[in-house]
């Protein structure tokens, strides 16, 4: 299985429940939507972190950017969970899914559903479309359940991880820092 991994938090509760189920996933980090550019390398570095204390495989795709931006470039008027939201994921599954595809493997997935701000039920329903359109399986998850994020965020803590503040995207930086700003003053 490759799977596809938003951040290193994410990854843990993901990793540890599908070896229960004996699968051993490869890793594969494709987040251009990660901005600004030392927060991307912030939240890989975490990977690379989990990967070398789990003795897990990973994959590093680095490019992608302006693929990334255009595929929400309409919607940027849009705020959190919206359009916008709905093709920077379906854009980072494509992705994730013909490199699996033209690597061999069977089956991809994501940690994405780890998140309790991400809606699983949107996150499987475009992972089928883009397997059945790419001729390749896709495991619908929702990791978050049974306390699954509870547990990432033990196991983050054990692990020494960093956890980020906001989803990936300016925009989304921008969303975070209006709430802080709003709470701040109330
Ligand atoms: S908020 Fe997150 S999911 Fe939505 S566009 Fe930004 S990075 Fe992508």
């Amino acid at each position: 299985m490759l799977l596809h991994v938003c951040c290193a938090p994410d990854a843990t509760v993901a990793v540890e429940r599908l070896r229960e189920t004996g699968i051993e996933p490869v890793l594969f980090f494709y987040n251009p939507n990660i901005e600004p550019e030392e927060e991307y390398e912030r939240r890989l570095q975490a990977v690379v972190k989990l990967c070398e204390s789990w003795d897990l495989k990973l994959v590093v795709v680095k490019k992608g950017k302006e693929d990334w931006f255009r595929s929400i470039a309409d919607f940027l008027h849009l705020g959190e969970k919206s359009r916008r939201c709905e093709e920077c994921i379906r854009h980072r599954l494509i992705v994730t899914a013909q490199f699996a595809r033209d690597k061999g493997f069977e089956t991809f997935a994501t940690t994405l559903t780890t998140s309790p701000r991400k809606d699983a039920k949107l996150i499987n329903s475009l992972g089928n479309k883009i397997a059945k359109q790419l001729g390749i399986l896709y495991m619908p998850s929702d990791f978050k359940k049974r306390n699954g994020f509870l547990r990432s965020v033990q196991l983050s803590r054990e692990l020494g991880l960093y956890r980020q503040n906001y989803c990936g995207c300016l925009k989304s930086l921008q969303e975070r820092m209006k709430k802080d700003a709003l709470r701040h003053s109330q």
